[in-house]
């Protein structure tokens, strides 16, 4: 049984406009969002974070509201973090605050000890495989197209057991590596994998770590990625309908053994894939007036 954090919806109303804040309190690698009533003389610009900016966005269901999808990084530490919505009114500018409580996710930490060789086995021509690998990905999840291509809500990848969670951190010899930055699904080589919602195939490549994987753009810079995987049944540039197959599943790039890895990027910040549906499902898509 998976618990996620209860939503605390506020609306508040300040002179200039009104907004809703999904949750005052979200855990680092965890997702929250804003939303708008759409007014005809106000024209909202993007709501900014740190030096990230993330773009608010026609809703996918209700014409008359906007909404902006708050990613939180995982290595974002605890602490009360602003948000700055710019926006036009009536032509003239103006910029609104608004403050998030950062809490730790606590995640659990996985300690792993090897010899210090082991811990970067990369030769030349695998780094460079491996960076030129991230950098496509990283362009890719940087494209934000404004339209959504989402219609109702999303769905698992597979039927399955799921055999790590989000988030569990890697510490090899004390120092933190990394953290796992999707879910797993327990899959036997060959099992059917489908498209989390609507979207346009963004890539389907073999790749060095996460083996054959499928990138999928749902529009307003939401991606889902499949990895793993044995067999593509789409091409790049491909529109995809929710629950159309995508492919097998496979036990290629660095695995242990067969499963299929689901992760979720928002404005190329890496999220809980589960905790961003059930916000997409239980709230944003729901949360029409
Ligand atoms: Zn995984």
């Amino acid at each position: 049984m998976r618990i996620f954090i209860t939503l605390i919806v506020a609306t508040y109303s300040l002179f200039a406009l009104e907004y809703t804040l999904g949750d005052t309190s979200v855990t680092n690698g965890r997702t929250t969002y804003i939303s708008f009533e759409k007014e005809k003389n106000i024209i909202y610009s993007k709501v900014s974070h740190k030096d990230e900016s993330f773009g608010v966005f026609e809703h996918p269901l209700d014409a008359t509201k906007m909404y902006a999808l708050i990613p939180i990084s995982y290595y974002q530490t605890p602490s009360q973090e602003k948000l700055t919505l710019t926006y036009t009114k009536n032509g003239a500018a103006f910029s609104e605050e608004m403050f998030i409580k950062v809490e730790d996710g606590k995640y659990t930490k996985e300690q792993i000890q090897v010899s210090s060789s082991k811990v970067n086995p990369t030769s030349k021509a695998v780094k460079d495989r491996t960076e030129e690998e991230y950098a496509e990905a990283m362009r890719i999840y940087g494209t934000v197209n404004k339209e959504s291509y989402i219609k109702s809500a999303f769905i698992a990848p597979m039927q399955s057991v799921i055999t790590s969670d989000f988030g569990k951190a890697r510490v090899y010899n004390d120092s933190l590596k990394g953290y796992h930055s999707g879910t797993d699904y327990r899959a036997a080589v060959g099992t059917p994998i489908v498209a989390s919602n609507n979207g346009v195939v963004a890539l389907v490549a073999e790749r060095f770590y996460s083996g054959g994987t499928v990138l999928i753009d749902h529009g307003q810079g939401i991606y889902t990625c499949y990895f793993h995987m044995s067999k593509f049944d789409v091409k790049k540039g491909q529109k995809v309908k929710k629950a159309q197959q995508l492919g097998l599943s496979g036990a290629s790039g660095r695995v242990t053994g067969p499963h299929l890895h689901f992760a979720v990027r928002i404005n190329k910040v890496q999220v809980d894939p589960l905790q961003f549906i059930e916000l997409m499902n239980n709230t944003i898509l729901k949360d029409i007036s």
